[in-house]
């Protein structure tokens, strides 16, 4: 018997909070007093994205990839990196079904831009908005992320070979 080729993933992604930075999340550039610290522009969601999509393929990870000692991916979009991963994905015959991405940010308030994101990453990833999800959650204070020393972001996927 064969079986159907589908394929779940899941990443995971953490940027601590810098003064001077712009803050990106899903893409969209979002009204902040800090952004994350990283090599690229740090948007620790499509990190956490491309993470679960590299993982469902079993393609390894975004540092393997997008290495952040290659002065190439300095201050780079998140959203190339994306649209690259997606493009490994097709190149092996696998088509994203869904994502859902989880952002873990005290602060700041995000829900004015959870509509945008999701349009960002359909854009991104090439399929249908009602296929996206984007939630964000505090941690009530608790943690680091409680504390505001900076933004988690989890994603599944479910991708499927055609
Ligand atoms: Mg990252």
């Amino acid at each position: 018997m064969t079986l159907p080729d589908i394929r779940t993933g899941n990443g995971f992604d953490v940027h601590a909070f810098a003064r001077d930075r712009k803050l990106f999340l899903c893409g969209v550039e979002i009204p902040s007093d800090m952004g994350l610290l990283g090599h690229s522009d740090a948007d620790v969601a499509l990190h956490a994205l491309c993470d679960a999509l590299l993982g469902a393929a079993a393609l390894g990870d975004i540092g393997r990839h997008f290495p952040d000692t290659d002065p190439r991916y300095k201050g780079i979009d998140s959203r190339l990196l994306l649209r690259n991963v997606i493009a490994l994905l097709t190149e092996r015959g696998f088509s994203l079904v869904n994502a859902d991405i989880t952002i873990i940010a005290q602060a700041p308030k995000l829900m004015p831009y959870i509509e945008t994101m999701r349009e960002r990453v359909a854009e991104d990833t090439g399929i249908d908005i009602s296929r996206i999800s984007v939630k964000a959650t505090t941690t009530e204070h608790l943690g680091f992320t409680g504390r505001r020393e900076g933004i988690a972001s989890l994603a599944s996927v479910l991708i499927v070979k055609s």
